[in-house]
C-alpha cells in the first residue's frame, strides 16, 4: 500500500519541521506550506489524505481557510486535524460546526500526534470505501431504472403494434416511437434488399409525403452496408466519416450544404428475409448519435419487428382465409354462388320468411337446346356463353337477391321478399332480355333462349328448401314442355 500523503500547514518552520520529522519517521509521505499561496498551491498539485492545519497564520485565518476549505467540493472531503496553542475549548468554539476532524495542542505528543492521525486516515479510507459501494448502488440503481425504462418504451411500443394494423401503419408508429424515444427530428424505414440499387420509403416519421418514394442507395452508404452486413451501422459525424469521403467530395465540389450531422443505419428482417433498414438521422444543430442510441433503437426495433411479423402472419392469414371463404362460395366458372353456398342462404332465407312471415320465389332457369351450341359453336364458346349469361343475370338483381350456379347450363335466382306476381314479372323480363341477347360478340353473337320455372313460398305443402326446388323443377319442366323459351309456374 502507498503510503498516506499528509500535508501540514503552519507559518513556523520550525513546528512544520518538527511536525515533519515525526510523521516521516512514522512512515507518511509529508509535504508541507507556509502560506496560504502555497496551501493552495499543494493543495491543487494533489490533494492529500489529510491536513494538518494551523489555526492561527499571518494574513490568513486558519479558522477562514477551514471554512473556504470545507465549501469547496474539490476539498471539502479531506479531514483536517486543527493545530493550535489555545486550549480544546477555545478551538472547539472557533472551529464549531466547520467540519474540523479533530484538535492537536502545541506544543503535541508525538505518540498522540501519530495515534490521532491514524485514527484520521482509518476513518477517512472507511468513509472512502463506503462513498465507492454507495456510488457503485447508485450506478446500478440508475442502470436499473433505466433498462426499466427502455423495457417500457418496447413495452410501450408493443402496445400500439396491434394484429389489427397494416404493417404500413406499423413502420409508420416504430419510425415515431424509435424517433420519440431518442428525441430524433429525422426517422424512415426503407425497404430494401443486400444488393439494391433502390430502396423504398415506407415511411418517413419527419415527412409523410416520402412515403413509396424512392431513392439511390449509392448516395447512402450506411444503408448498403446495413443491407450487406446484417449490422447497425453508426456515422457519427457525416462530414469525417470514411464511408462518406467519395461522396464529400462531390459535395465540395457542388458546393452542397450537408445539414445532416449523424445517422444509423439499422437492419431489420421479418422472418428470414432482410426487409430493409430503419434510418435514423440527426441535424448539425443536435447532439450526435452514439453508441448508446444504436443499442437503444436496435432493441426497440428487434422486439417491435417481431411483433410487425406477427401482424403480417395474421394479415396474410385473414386474406387467405377471405380468398378461401370467397373461393368455397363460388362457381369457378362464372364467379356467381355454388350450388352448396345457395342451398346454405337459401335455407336462412326461407326460415327468415318463417319467421316475418314473408315471401320468398325461387327461379330455375335451363337454357335451351345448349348442347347444340357446344356442337356448333365449341365447348369454350359454350363456357363464354355461360359466363355472360350468369353476369346478365347479375346484372339484373336487386342486392337482396342470389344467383346461383345449380348445375351445367341451369341457373337459380332467389328473390326474398318478392311473390309469384312479381317473381314472374322478372322472369318474363329476364327470358326476353336473353332472347335478345348476343353473346360472345367476339364469336359472331351466339343466340339462344331460357325456359324458367317459378315457384314461392308460402305456398301448399311447401315447407322446405327441397320442397321449394321440387316445386321449380317441376315448373321448369313445364316450360320445356310447352316449347321451351317459357316462362311456367
Ligand atoms: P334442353 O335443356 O333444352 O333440353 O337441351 P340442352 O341441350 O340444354 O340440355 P342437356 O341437359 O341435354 O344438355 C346440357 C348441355 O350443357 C350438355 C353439356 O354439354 C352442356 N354443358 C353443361 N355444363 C357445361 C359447361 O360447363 N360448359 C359447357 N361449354 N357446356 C356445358
Ligand atoms: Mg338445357
Ligand atoms: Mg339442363
Amino acid at each position: 500500500m502507498t503510503a498516506a500523503r499528509i500535508l501540514v500547514a503552519d507559518d513556523d518552520p520550525s513546528v512544520v519541521e518538527s511536525l515533519t520529522g515525526v510523521l516521516r519517521d512514522s512512515g507518511f509521505d509529508v509535504s508541507s506550506a507556509t502560506g496560504r499561496d502555497t496551501l493552495f498551491a499543494e493543495l491543487q498539485k494533489a490533494p492529500p489524505d489529510l491536513l494538518l492545519l494551523d489555526v492561527i497564520m499571518p494574513g490568513t485565518d486558519g479558522v477562514q481557510l477551514l471554512q473556504e476549505l470545507k465549501a469547496d467540493t474539490r476539498w471539502r472531503d479531506i479531514p483536517v486535524l486543527m493545530v493550535s496553542s489555545l486550549s480544546p475549548d477555545e478551538m472547539t468554539e472557533k472551529t464549531f460546526g466547520l467540519g474540523a476532524a479533530d484538535f492537536i495542542r502545541k506544543p503535541f505528543r508525538p505518540r498522540e500526534l501519530v495515534a490521532r492521525v491514524q485514527a484520521q486516515l482509518r476513518m477517512r479510507r472507511e468513509l472512502t470505501s463506503a462513498q465507492v459501494a454507495l456510488r457503485s448502488a447508485e450506478e446500478e440503481l440508475v442502470r436499473a431504472r433505466e433498462d426499466a425504462e427502455s423495457r417500457r418504451k418496447v413495452v410501450d411500443i408493443l402496445h400500439e403494434v396491434t394484429g389489427d394494423l397494416s404493417s404500413d401503419e406499423i413502420y409508420h408508429i416504430l419510425a415515431r416511437r424509435v424517433a420519440r424515444a431518442l428525441s430524433l427530428s429525422r426517422c424512415s424505414v426503407i425497404l430494401a434488399k443486400p444488393g439494391d440499387k433502390v430502396g423504398v420509403v415506407a415511411t418517413a416519421f419527419d415527412n409523410p409525403a416520402l412515403r413509396n418514394f424512392e431513392i439511390h442507395l449509392d448516395r447512402y452508404p450506411e444503408i448498403r452496408s446495413a443491407l450487406e452486413h446484417g449490422h447497425p451501422v453508426l456515422v457519427e459525424d457525416l462530414q469525417s466519416n470514411p464511408l462518406y469521403a467519395d461522396i464529400r467530395k462531390e459535395w465540395q465540389a457542388n458546393g452542397t450544404l450537408v445539414p445532416v450531422r449523424s445517422v444509423i443505419a439499422l437492419p431489420f428482417s421479418l422472418g428470414k428475409t432482410q426487409a430493409g433498414v430503419f434510418f435514423l438521422r440527426r441535424m448539425a444543430n443536435e447532439p450526435p448519435l452514439a453508441n448508446e442510441d444504436v443499442e437503444f433503437a436496435d432493441a426497440v426495433i428487434k422486439a417491435a419487428v417481431a411483433a410487425i411479423h406477427r401482424a403480417q402472419l395474421i394479415e396474410t392469414t385473414k386474406a387467405d382465409n377471405a380468398r378461401l371463404e370467397v373461393l368455397a362460395h363460388t362457381d369457378p366458372l362464372t364467379q356467381v354462388l355454388n350450388r352448396r353456398a345457395l342451398t346454405a342462404r337459401l335455407s336462412s332465407e326461407m326460415e327468415r320468411a318463417k319467421r316475418y312471415d314473408s315471401v320468398i320465389t325461387l327461379l330455375m332457369l335451363d337454357l335451351d337446346h345448349f348442347k347444340g351450341i357446344n356442337d356448333t359453336a365449341g365447348h369454350l364458346v359454350g363456357d363464354d356463353v355461360l359466363r355472360e349469361v350468369a353476369g346478365l343475370l347479375q346484372e339484373s338483381i336487386r342486392s337482396v337477391d342470389m344467383v346461383a350456379r345449380y348445375g351445367g347450363e341451369e341457373f337459380v335466382v332467389v328473390l326474398p321478399e318478392t311473390g309469384q306476381v312479381g317473381a314472374v314479372k322478372f322472369a318474363e323480363r329476364t327470358r326476353e332480355r336473353v332472347e335478345r341477347t348476343a353473346f360472345t360478340p367476339a364469336h359472331g353473337g351466339v343466340r339462344l333462349t331460357a325456359s324458367i320455372g317459378v315457384a314461392s313460398y308460402p305456398a301448399p305443402n311447401v315447407v322446405s328448401v327441397d320442397d321449394l326446388f321440387a316445386r321449380a323443377d317441376e315448373a321448369l319442366y313445364r316450360a320445356k314442355a310447352a316449347g321451351r323459351n317459357k316462362v311456367c309456374t
